[in-house]
């Protein structure tokens, strides 16, 4: 079976450079919401999780907190020191179907990397 086509809304991409922009230097921490389809996972909204914990390394909420909504596909967060790639700490802690990880500037989806649970960087289509 071919895995499924991720599109993520252009202002779901501007919303989570603006919102790890405004956290810098520390990190944010936003939940994915969309819903899945039969051949593609659309991301069409973000939500601020409960009782967040943003520090400079780190940032985190407690999972228990979420709400039990099937349309949470992931969780975005920011790398305030650039390196798009997730730690063994946010593999360790994948949540749902999909990663993101922004990194500075926050300009453009260049600065918005997609991750599989392996930590492979996967292709995303912006709508
Ligand atoms: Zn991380």
């Amino acid at each position: 079976m071919a895995p499924r086509r991720v599109v993520i809304k252009r202002d779901v991409i501007d919303g989570l450079l603006s919102y790890c922009h405004d956290f810098h230097p520390r990190e944010g921490i936003l939940l994915l919401r969309g819903k899945t389809k039969k051949d593609e996972i659309e991301v069409n909204a973000l939500m601020i999780p409960p009782l967040p914990v943003h520090s400079e390394t780190y940032s985190s909420f407690p999972a228990h907190m979420l709400p039990l909504d099937t349309s949470i596909l992931g969780i975005a967060h920011s790398h305030p020191n650039g390196v798009l790639r997730p730690s063994l700490e946010d593999l360790n802690n994948y949540f749902g179907r999909l990663m993101i990880i922004v990194g500075p500037p926050y300009e453009s989806e260049a600065n918005v990397a997609l991750f599989d649970r392996e930590g492979n960087r996967a292709v995303y289509y912006v709508v």
